[in-house]
């Protein structure tokens, strides 16, 4: 096999078996990714000399018996990540020549464990959207068919997954960002349980909501990955105490007597019939191999999506009125005086979405209107969490599809703001619980586009829903097909 057709767990085999050096490794990488750039653009920044440098040094660790099994791996991380001495954009104008001075936690640990940085990937502004239309610096296209996005916000980071630009990347998960662009790409994508995860160094959107999470070939990779990146940062406050885990020891699960729950309110009007079918199909596989299947209610569903729309909005105005064109970020060169930099660098440096979302959130913060919109959708989101906790008495896992459709064509949806809010539809209500939920390859549609099965856990079950994923794995090869042309 090609290296750029290998994932993590056959690319560290090789690495074991000096098959390859990482220097030779990332080298392959960087010449696809050159070669792809122009068709995909997956990334913002690609950082050559910095990956050498880094496999070179990963080569000489394991010369000197050092056997990490991520040590000498490529990846690239979502540019939310701040990186050290590199630019970090967050895929906006307003960061566009921002160096940051720091490393992200995840970042860190990623490096710490030998892995190397290939650069940073394209990604919607802020991380607001599901297209990845947003970005400053042009849409990605989706490798399986260039007309098509790759889904958002993390979609630079799945579009090279699918591209075989690189075997792993991070990405961030606020309503979906990670699971929907995994799905829409057909690779593999976890959203953590809310505080595994490090949030430091990685640029706030909502933070009550904002997770960075694995993206990779497989639930075995992924696994991988987080063990590395997982556990307590105290730099981040909300980082839980117990977020390490031994993820890739807990794969080879046996499914006998495993209770699933499936949704009816993730199977209704708007579902694609052909996503529909893919996913009762691997919901079927999972009875075939013993586990028993059972019907759950998630009433509170139905509200996830406008819940969101509050608060996300709510936190974003909060968290983006750090950028004012004086401490860092864009500045404006034609201003009155102080007031008028403030507005005219943050009109200047933020895309039309940013600035309608800042919008929003500071409309439902407001004397005014805080009891009306932004207790009540506290109200609700506290509505949305019992759902889950109800449900989770029940079964040990839910599942249904991580999106109604398969990828939409470039411009679909973009003139139309809810119609893009609604492909989060299915995966919304997990942020707004903090509970982990899988994204993995399920199938394809009648015109070859990936469909996604989601797999939604408890809290602090993200070890059994990369098992249950894993053990899928083994046995279908959705997650193994590649896009033909390979997005060259
Ligand atoms: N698509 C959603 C939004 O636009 C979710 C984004 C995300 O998860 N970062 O806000």
């Amino acid at each position: 096999m090609e290296l750029h057709q290998m994932g993590v767990t056959e690319l560290a085999a090789g690495l074991r078996k000096k098959d390859f050096s990482a220097v030779e490794l990332s080298d392959a990488l960087l010449q696809r990714i050159r070669k792809s750039q122009d068709a995909i653009n997956a990334f913002i920044s690609v950082s050559e000399e910095l990956a050498l440098a880094q496999a070179n040094a990963a080569d000489q660790r394991r010369a000197q018996g050092d056997a990490n099994p991520l040590l000498g791996i490529p990846l690239a991380h979502k540019d939310i990540f701040c990186t050290r001495g590199q630019r970090t954009t967050c895929g906006s104008k307003m960061l566009a020549d921002f160096i940051s001075p720091y490393d992200a936690t995840v970042v860190q640990r990623l490096q710490g464990a030998g892995m190397v940085s290939l650069g940073k990937l394209n990604m919607d502004e802020f991380a607001m959207g599901s297209s990845n239309e947003t970005s400053f610096f042009g849409p990605v296209r989706n490798p399986w068919d260039r007309a098509r996005v790759p889904g958002g916000s993390s979609g630079g980071s799945a579009a090279a997954l699918a591209a075989r630009l690189l075997p792993a990347a991070t990405g961030t998960d606020t309503g979906g960002s990670i699971r929907q662009p995994a799905a829409f790409c057909g690779v593999t994508g976890l959203k953590p349980t809310y505080g595994r995860v490090s949030r430091y160094g990685m640029i706030a959107f909502a933070s009550s909501l904002d997770q960075g999470g694995p993206m990779a070939r497989s639930a075995a990779d992924c696994a991988l990955l987080m063990d590395a990146m997982a556990g307590h940062d105290a730099l981040d406050s909300t980082s839980h105490p117990q977020g390490a885990g031994r993820f890739s020891a807990a794969l080879g699960r046996n499914l006998q007597g495993l209770r699933i729950g499936v949704p009816e309110e993730f199977f209704g009007d708007g579902l694609d019939p052909e996503v529909a079918q893919a996913v009762q199909d691997a919901i079927q596989w999972y009875a075939s191999q013993g586990a028993e299947i059972r019907p759950v209610r998630l009433p509170n569903n139905a509200h996830a999506v406008s819940t969101y729309y509050v608060l996300a909005p709510a936190e974003a105005s909060s968290n983006l009125s750090r950028f004012d064109g004086v401490r860092y970020s864009h500045r404006s060169a034609v201003s009155a005086d102080l007031q008028d930099l403030y507005l005219q660098s943050r009109y200047e440096g933020f895309g039309p979405e940013v600035r309608r979302r800042i919008l929003i959130g500071s409309y439902v913060l407001s004397a005014g209107y805080y009891d009306a919109y932004y207790r009540k959708a506290q109200q609700v989101r506290a509505l949305i969490r019992e759902d889950f906790r109800r449900a989770f008495a029940e079964v040990d896992v839910i599942m249904g599809p991580a999106t109604p459709s398969t990828a939409f064509a470039l411009g679909a949806k973009s003139a139309d703001p809810v119609a893009m809010y609604l492909a989060d539809i299915y995966t919304i209500a997990v942020n707004l619980a903090g509970i982990p939920a899988l994204s993995l390859p399920c199938g394809f549609s009648k015109d070859g586009l990936p469909i996604g099965l989601q797999i939604m856990g408890d809290y602090f079950a993200d070890e059994l829903i990369l098992g249950l994923g894993d053990a899928y794995q083994r046995d279908s090869d959705w997650h193994r097909r590649s896009p033909s042309g390979e997005g060259q």
